[in-house]
């Protein structure tokens, strides 16, 4: 499908919206006014971005700020000298959707992606969970032809997305 991102992120975006206003947390949303529209799978995209924003609705305090931030890498225009290596030449989407009050340790974060793995004491709201939106999270980035990283501090927590994308003419 072709994906216009400001649409697809208008689309999905209102429900997390009441959610985090609910909690009263801040949401901001960022994204590159660069970026072209690119060729997807809606259902895919959509579950990743969906899982991404319900845990930061999910584990960010009050008065905390989840944020969502797009734009786009350029590839770069010269191999390495003597490379040897096939380089992939299509333009890279990064989507980091970060949120603040929280810091997930070292061991923790090399075990949030595994199936069932829920960190223990992290639950400000008690909801509860199976821990499988992390696993089906980097599952569907792959699928996508991308990846899935992760990066915290004393405090915040932000997952990025990286997508190799193919726009239409090219
Ligand atoms: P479910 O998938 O049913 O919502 P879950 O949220 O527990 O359950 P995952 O989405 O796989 O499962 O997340 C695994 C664990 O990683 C969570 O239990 C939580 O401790 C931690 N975690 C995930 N996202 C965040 C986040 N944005 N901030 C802080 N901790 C997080």
């Amino acid at each position: 499908d072709r994906i216009n991102l400001v649409e697809f992120m208008e689309k999905i975006l209102p429900s997390f919206r009441d959610r985090a206003h609910t909690r009263q947390q801040h949401l901001s949303i960022a994204i590159a006014d660069d970026i072209p529209d690119f060729l997807s799978e809606t259902f895919s995209l959509e579950r990743v971005i969906a899982e991404l924003f319900n845990n930061a609705c999910k584990y960010t305090p009050p008065d905390e700020s989840i944020q969502f931030k797009a734009w786009l890498e350029q590839p770069s225009e010269f191999l390495p000298p003597n490379s040897d290596r096939v380089v992939s030449n299509r333009p890279k989407l990064w989507m980091e959707v970060k949120n603040t009050g929280i810091e997930i340790s070292k061991s923790e974060l090399e075990r949030i992606f595994d199936k069932f793995y829920r960190i223990p004491s992290a639950d400000p709201w008690k909801q509860g969970g199976t821990g499988l939106g992390l696993a089906l999270v980097k599952k569907l980035s792959e699928r996508l032809g991308g990846k899935i990283q992760v990066n915290s501090g004393s405090t915040f927590v932000a997952f990025t997305v990286v997508l190799p994308i193919q726009t239409e003419n090219g």
